[in-house]
């Protein structure tokens, strides 16, 4: 039954199989240097980064003989360095209750992410708040209680089709007189229909800024790793609709290696908080740079 192992990860697809790894040596010259940024781009890395990643490669070393290994670690290494600065865990301030607005398209994985989080930061000893802000999806509301009940953390919710911003601020009213360290304000991500969506997120600002003016001290933006460059229009579009802070990406545990959270660091430099390993309750990560890299050029 065994078929020959293929070579793991895509720079074994074209440098050869993992046995020739150390032996064969290739030249880092401009054919080299192409096919290596086709494969990034492959990865969903885009074209202005995986161009910046071949650059950084070859500077120095244009011309050289290398290893398999050595590129693949050269690669990696170049790839961490965008990386670093972006890798940040939310912040947490005194605070309270800390207002931390979640946003993304339907699917993204956002109300998992809010289950995942809450559970995070109730171990951590903070109490926390949810409030189920897509009021227009019943399913929605639904699977946010389930997470509330395993994350032991009360959810907030309205009648279908109430106004988001009014639950948003009877949330914040009430997390505020129960002294809550953290709300946390899940949102709808009907993108389809991009005005509505911006009124609604603009409102829900508005209106519990009434209470606390600082508030939301956090957007987070929920971003799903199989949508591959995709993601960077997403990014694009909600930062229009809101004031995202930091980002979320899910879906990490699958055959999605994320390329695209490169072109993003690249590109926009928001914050990576942490990303989603999977459906469970501890499946989510502080996002490590080097590890990212090393799995990506695996
Ligand atoms: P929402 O519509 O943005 O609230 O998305 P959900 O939280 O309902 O997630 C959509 C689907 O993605 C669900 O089936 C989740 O179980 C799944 N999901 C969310 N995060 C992850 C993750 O990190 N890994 C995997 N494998 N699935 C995830």
């Amino acid at each position: 039954k065994t078929t020959e192992a293929p070579a793991r990860g895509f720079i074994g697809r074209l440098l050869g199989r993992r046995e020739e790894k150390t032996v064969v040596r290739r030249t880092l010259d401009d054919d080299m240097l192409e096919q290596l940024e086709e494969l990034l781009i492959t990865a969903d890395m885009g074209v202005d980064t995986s161009m910046r990643v071949t650059a950084a490669m070859a500077e120095g070393r244009y011309g050289k003989k290398l290893s398999v290994e050595e590129i693949k670690r050269l690669m990696a290494r170049e790839i961490a360095r965008i990386m670093e600065p972006v890798a940040k865990p939310m912040p947490l301030y005194a605070h309270r209750p800390q207002v931390v607005l979640v946003v993304g398209v339907n699917g993204s994985g956002k109300t998992t992410t809010i289950g995942k989080l809450a559970s995070q930061f109730r171990a951590a000893g903070k109490s926390v708040v949810i409030a189920a802000g897509d009021t227009f999806r019943a399913a929605a509301v639904e699977q946010l209680q389930v997470w509330g009940e395993r994350a032991g953390v009360p959810v907030l919710t309205a009648p279908e089709g109430t106004d988001p911003a009014s639950l948003a601020f009877d949330a914040l009213t009430k997390a505020k007189a129960d002294g809550a360290d953290l709300l946390m304000i899940d949102t709808a991500g009907r993108l389809q229909n991009r005005a509505d969506l911006m009124e609604e997120l603009a409102k829900i600002v508005r209106v519990i800024r009434k209470i606390d003016p600082d508030a939301p001290h956090n957007t987070l933006l929920v971003l799903d790793a199989t949508t591959g460059q995709n993601a960077v229009s997403q990014v694009d579009t909600f930062q229009k609709l809101a004031d995202v802070s930091g980002l979320v990406m899910t879906k990490l545990d699958g055959t999605a290696k994320g390329g695209v959270l490169v072109s993003l660091a690249d590109k926009f430099g928001l914050p990576i908080h942490a990303i989603g390993v999977g459906e469970q309750i501890d499946d989510l990560a502080p996002f490590d740079p080097e590890e990212f890299a090393a799995a990506l050029t695996g």
